[in-house]
This record gives C-alpha cells, structure tokens and sequence, in this order.
C-alpha cells in the first residue's frame, strides 16, 4: 500500500511501512525479534539521516535503535502504548559500539540508564556533551513533533543546552516524561501524505525548563499512589481501531494486488500492555 500513517500514535496502524535497514553506516537496529524496525518512510529517513549527521558532527558514534513500529504498526503485545502509527522511534543514550553486533547481542546488550543514584539528576560520570547535541539534533529537524525523556535528563538538557550552541528553541520541543532515561522517544508529526493521521497540539510556548520541570521533578521524587489497585486496561482490538486499519492487516504483504484477496479473513487480536502509559 501507499504510505499513510492513521490514527493517533496510541491507536491506529500503518501502511505502507518502510523497513530500518538492520545496519546502515551509522546505525544498528536492536532486539531484532521483535521485528519493530518499521516505520513511515519519512521516520526511517529521519532515523538515518540522524545517525549520520550526529556523527558527523556531534561526537556521537552511531545510534542502537530501539522500537519504532511492526510493519503495519498497531498494537504491540508489550511495551508501548503509542509506537502504533510509525512516526515514533526510540533511540537508546548508550552509543553504537565500533563493531558489528551479533543478532544474539542485540537481543541481550542491556541499555544504560542515565540517571544517578538520586533519580533526579544524570550521571555526571556516563552523560556527555555528545548526548546533548545528539538530542539537540534530533529536536531541532523540523519534522520532529516532539522528543520525550526523562525529567531528570531534561533537567541536564536546559543546563547543559549554551553549551551546544546559543539556540535554546529546540528545548521547546523535548518533553518531560516517565520513563525513558535509556532510550529518548523521537515523534513525528502527521506526514503530509497521511490525511487520516491525527495529531497533537503544540507544546506550550517557551524552552519548558522553569515550572514545568519543577513539577516533573516533584512528581518523580514523589510519585503519586493509585488509590486502588488499577485494573489492567483490556487489549485493543481492531474494531477499536480506525477502519482504515483492516485494509492494512488484509493486504498482501508480497506487495501484489490485494483487490482478489478475500476480506473476511479471520483477524487476530492484537494485545497491548498499559504499563508504558502513553508513550
Ligand atoms: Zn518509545
């Protein structure tokens, strides 16, 4: 099919999905069994021009990607919440080793958090000038709608951002959120090809380093208690997904002419955990 992101990136699928090469010149893709190295064409192309120019010029070796969609997005059974509509992409903050890893290390390299024992703050000792630029780099392409980390890392990146540079406007665009201290979450907005594809609203203006991280960090250092035990969310099912959605899961995946196929095939009911919230 046509390349068309549809939905919202927490509910919709993919068509036209575009594979991350598993090794490209400055990239590796990672946890290959999980077959997540799917995207919209235009964040396949972001992801690679990334790594090159982030080690071109930002003293960073090569990206280890992490999740970005299945091949016709959707639901995943663990994990993510969104990842659903190939726009978003987690890259891990450990560096690309010099050598080619084996399909096995993929699966088993861990990733390095980057917080220090306080939770609140980075690790002096593993965050570098080079994360900064790389995540500068990757929230200053015009393309990108919005970069999550964690609080504590955004915290880093408004001390350390003059050191990169006089710009502080990208900042606007990295967002504080739960999680995501050994990987930061690139997302795309809607691709002009993708008319069902929806959207968020902007940030709120300003580089969101004053009040608004305060209050992360608050949160973080104080997480508030569930009053109950929260029931985990039932999976979504393809009924709840846009329409749109059952052409994508019916289509050939040879590429071939999908009109003879018959439609009502049986479906399967894809599950998704909730423990990654929505992002
Ligand atoms: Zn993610």
């Amino acid at each position: 099919m046509e390349a068309q992101s549809i939905g919202f990136y927490a509910r919709g699928c993919l068509a036209g999905g575009k594979e991350l090469a598993i090794d490209g010149p400055a990239w590796q893709a990672m946890r290959l069994s999980r077959n997540r190295n799917w995207g919209h064409p235009r964040l396949v192309t972001l992801v690679e021009r990334l790594a090159t120019e982030a080690r071109e010029h930002d003293g960073w070796p090569g990206l280890l990607v992490g999740d970005i969609s299945q091949p016709r997005g959707g639901p995943m059974l663990t994990g993510h919440a969104s990842h659903q509509v190939g726009l978003d992409a987690d890259i891990w903050f450990t560096p690309m080793p010099d050598s080619r890893l084996s399909r096995k290390e993929r699966e088993e390299l861990s990733a390095i958090s980057m917080l220090g024992p306080d939770k609140l703050s980075v690790d002096p000792s593993i965050w570098t000038d080079s994360h900064v630029r790389l995540v500068k780099r990757a929230a200053s392409y015009p393309e990108v709608d919005r970069i999550f980390v964690h609080p504590a890392i955004k915290k880093a990146l408004c001390a350390g951002a003059d050191k990169a540079g006089s710009d502080r406007s990208w900042l606007r665009t990295v967002r504080p959120y739960w999680g995501h201290h050994y990987h930061f979450h690139i997302r795309l907005g809607c691709p002009p090809d993708s008319a069902s594809c929806k959207g968020q609203a902007a940030p709120p203006p300003g580089d969101g380093c004053g009040k608004e991280l305060d209050d992360w960090l608050a949160l973080i250092a104080a997480p508030p208690k569930p009053a109950k035990p929260s029931k985990p969310k039932p999976p979504l099912t393809l009924a709840q997904l846009p329409g749109q959605c059952r052409a994508v899961l019916d289509a050939d995946a040879s590429g071939g002419d999908t009109a003879s196929l018959p439609l009502e095939v049986p479906v399967p009911v894809r599950a998704v955990r909730t423990e990654a919230a929505r992002q």
